[in-house]
């Protein structure tokens, strides 16, 4: 969305940009437009690249000012969608707009250009339909397909980000994976399965009972998270109740992880917040189960208090950069959710786990595993000795292939419920 400021609005609009940075720099003191998946990207950019700052030379432009600088008055800049960035390193060094335009490629922006001869600025805007990618130095006229290429920069492999020595790579299901064909399930270690949201037991993941029996088949290790709605401690502990209803019976090699990142959630601070997620881990963890947090970094870091960060397994979520921006120890990271692999359809959530968990849960006889029976292990049994969910959780509803249940936003609100098959 594209929106308006007055000539002196200094509203910081993400964390690293302020909208003063984007005003027409013609000396009238008239408005500005800004698009906010503008200054989005460039969060974005500046994640990716690491930079100590951005420096915006030109943004939003008026008309007369476009043609002042050799535009043609009706350019990206006038619709408030453009800027012409400089991004700096950690030591103050500009870095090569052939570098930033690459990432800018990556990142997904609809027009890219390097401006100046020595390739320290460049233009990014955010222009939907045909894509430009250029050298203005070289005309305007002429444009290419992939800046990579045109350029000569080797593209990153991604080999910084492959797993070292211990590290595992997972994935996270829940109802959106409806298409799982498990037998031909291969290339990772885990999954974290979605249990169910809210703070009843009908709130089941729709799909949880069959990723878990299809994982089991596989002998995958598996985790499980449960999506909060909770705006309180009491509400949390009745999902917890919920959760640990639809647990039962079953074993997980991975921990069971609270999901907070409801904006109604967030928005009520970190006292609070944390009062949630204690309420929630404390209970799980006292029916038996190795449990953990799962939450954005940024809110990870902002509106959660160190005692729950250094006392329960951290999964920290941070897509498209190197590094998840989180300054706290963590066990796993979920680094995208455009993932693909192989017998599952559709885009998928992929994580990185740092830590054992398998061996210490089952040490610890925690997680539906008995402490003194290793033949629990399913590298040791057949997994089909695994009690079957049904038998021990008489409380559920039936397992139903004709109800889904569902979440819908409608005007910002969420509804969940059941729907029946006709
Ligand atoms: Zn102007
Ligand atoms: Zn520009």
């Amino acid at each position: 969305m594209v929106k308006t400021y007055a000539y002196d609005d200094q509203t910081q609009i993400t964390a690293h940009f302020n909208a003063k940075e984007f005003r027409c720099k013609c000396g009238k003191p008239h408005d500005f437009n800004v698009s906010d998946e503008l200054v989005e990207k460039l969060e974005n950019i500046r994640d990716v690249l690491n930079c100590r700052n951005i420096h915006i030379s030109s943004g939003y432009r008026c008309s007369d000012h476009d043609k002042e600088v050799g535009g043609s008055g009706s350019g990206k800049h006038t619709q408030g969608l453009a800027a012409d960035v400089c991004c700096y390193d950690q030591d103050g060094k500009p870095i090569s707009s052939k570098i930033v335009s690459c990432k800018a490629q990556d990142i997904g922006f609809g027009g890219i250009a390097n401006i100046n001869t020595s390739y320290t600025y460049t233009h990014l805007d955010v222009r939907t339909g045909k894509k430009w990618y250029g050298d203005e130095t070289k005309g305007t006229s002429w444009g290419c397909n992939d800046l990579y290429e045109y350029y000569g920069i080797p593209r990153d492999d991604g080999k910084d980000d492959e797993p070292v020595g211990t590290t595992k790579q997972g994935v996270d299901i829940s109802y959106c994976q409806n298409k799982v064909d498990w037998a031909k399930v291969s290339g990772i270690d885990f999954a974290i399965l979605r249990a169910g949201f809210g703070k009843y037991t009908k709130q089941k993941d729709a799909m949880f009972e069959s990723h878990y029996a299809g994982a089991k088949k596989i002998g995958l290790p598996i985790g499980a998270y449960w999506y909060s709605y909770a705006t309180n401690a009491d509400e949390a502990r009745m999902e917890a109740d919920a959760c640990i209803e639809i647990l039962k019976g079953k074993q997980f090699e991975y921990p069971i992880y609270y999901d907070v990142e409801e904006e109604k959630q967030l928005s009520t601070g970190k006292q609070n917040v944390s009062e949630i997620i204690k309420a929630f881990l404390e209970r799980v963890e006292a029916a038996g189960y190795w449990v953990g947090l799962y939450m954005s970094a940024s809110p990870m870091s902002s509106l959660v208090t160190d005692d729950i960060l250094k006392r329960y397994a951290i999964w920290v979520a941070h897509v498209g950069v190197k590094k998840p921006s989180y300054s706290g120890s963590y066990g796993a990271w979920q680094y995208s959710w455009k993932g693909k692999v192989s017998g599952i359809t559709g885009d998928v959530d992929m994580d990185y786990c740092y830590v054992d968990y398998p061996t210490q849960i089952k040490a610890k006889g925690l997680n539906g595993f008995s402490k003194n029976n290793t033949a629990d292990d399913p590298k040791d049994s057949d997994t089909s000795t695994n009690p079957p969910a049904s038998s021990e959780t008489p409380s559920d509803p039936p397992q139903n292939d004709n109800t889904i249940s569902v979440e819908v936003t409608l005007n910002g609100e969420k509804y969940t419920g059941t729907l029946t098959k006709k």
